[in-house]
């Protein structure tokens, strides 16, 4: 292909929010750029969140820099709202990006780095990797998984509790998707959930602006040199729907399975329940795969960064992934932060 001739200074990887908000960076600079992204359409990851999915924190506080997410201070934007936004926001700042187009391989090539995809091949003198977690959903280890003879999914594949009704389900993980995929399947099927330690709830009032404001003063402290104990406020937002759950005494926990059978599984004192189903909700790892090429992955799947850029490959930068690659990245209102300082650091890389 013709692209193979042309050498561009930036490749971003990845067209989600992380990619977007470097492309937008990028479109400031005299820098040429493209964006490959693997969807087929603009949403990264939110075009897969489950029906019901809400932002934790309202419009205001969930927006890429320039263009506020419309919703103002009230609305908690939905999962089609933010798809909608993130195509918005491409339209809006022209971003250059071209889909679908998987990146398998990066490497380097005399002074550019070579990219390989599945529409033929890049070169760029610098790549910024916003990949995101999806891809690279976690599914722990535990004995007998391969034998159950009912149905295991992943949060990542949940879309609704459609298709559960009346089932014995077991949803796994004390963390968000957990609590919120429970509150919901406990509606129409019967639950059980288990978590690999007592789920911890936040005080009600305690939304995403809270938490993105004691995670900023943590963040000045840390910069000031002087270090401020994270905020013990638990690991779950009381979204309405998970509120409503507590009303119906549903969220009581037991303590993680130890063993997976055919029929079900075996809890830590040799009780057992049979399942129809069994949901993972137990996170996400960075979906870098694409880089194992270029021999930067350290076990178990990071890359060592110093800021956002790689340490073993100078031409390399990592945005949004989480907190390792950028104090609150992983967000749509922190990523610009990541995206701006990452961008400063590549103009005056290939200056
Ligand atoms: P993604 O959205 O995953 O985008 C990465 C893109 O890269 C995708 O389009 C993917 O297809 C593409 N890609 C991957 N590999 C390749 C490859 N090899 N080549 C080309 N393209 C590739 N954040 C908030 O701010 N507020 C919230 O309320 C909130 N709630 C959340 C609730 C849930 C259940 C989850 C899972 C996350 C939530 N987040 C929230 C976190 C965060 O905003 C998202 O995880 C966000 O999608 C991360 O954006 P990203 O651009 O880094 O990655």
């Amino acid at each position: 292909t013709g692209q193979q001739e042309v050498a561009l200074d930036v490749i971003v990887i990845g067209g989600g929010q992380a990619g977007l908000a470097v492309a937008r960076e990028l479109g400031r600079t005299p820098l040429s750029y493209v964006v490959l992204d693997a969807q087929p359409a603009p949403g990264g990851a939110w075009r897969h969140g489950w029906d019901s999915l809400n932002l934790f924190s309202p419009a205001r506080w969930s927006s890429l820099p320039g263009l506020p997410m419309p919703g103002g201070e009230h609305r908690y934007p939905g999962r089609d709202d933010v798809v909608r936004y993130l195509e918005a926001y491409e339209a809006r700042y022209g971003l250059r990006v071209q889909r679908p187009v998987r990146v398998r391989w990066v490497r380097p090539d005399g002074a550019l780095l070579r990219l390989g995809t599945d529409r033929g091949t890049w070169r760029a003198r610098a790549v910024v990797s916003a990949t995101g977690t999806f891809d690279a959903p976690h599914w722990p280890e535990i004995p007998g998984r391969d034998l159950f003879q009912g149905r295991q999914l992943h949060s990542s594949e949940y879309r609704s509790p459609a298709g559960l009704e009346g089932q014995r389900v077991i949803v796994v993980g004390g963390g968000n998707s957990g609590a919120q995929i429970v509150a919901e399947v406990s509606r129409v099927a019967h639950t059980t959930w288990a978590t690999l330690t007592p789920p911890s709830f936040m005080p009600d009032d305690i939304d995403g602006r809270v938490l993105f404001g004691a995670a900023t003063q943590r963040y000045r402290a840390q910069q000031a040199g002087s270090d401020l104990p994270p905020p013990s406020l638990g690991d779950i937002v009381m979204v309405p729907s998970v509120r409503e759950a507590r009303e119906r005494g549903v969220l009581g926990a037991r303590a993680m399975f130890v063993r997976v059978t055919a029929q079900g599984v075996v809890w830590p004192d040799g009780a057992t329940s049979d399942a129809d189903t069994i949901i993972w909700c137990t996170g996400f790892r960075p979906a870098l795969q694409h880089l194992d090429s270029l021999g930067v992955l350290e076990d178990p799947g990071y890359v060592r960064v110093q800021g956002t850029r790689s340490r073993a490959e100078p031409r390399l930068w990592l945005v949004g992934y989480g907190n390792w690659t950028g104090f609150a990245s992983a967000t749509l209102v922190g990523v610009g932060r990541s995206a701006r300082a990452t961008v400063a650091e590549v103009v005056a890389a290939l200056r």
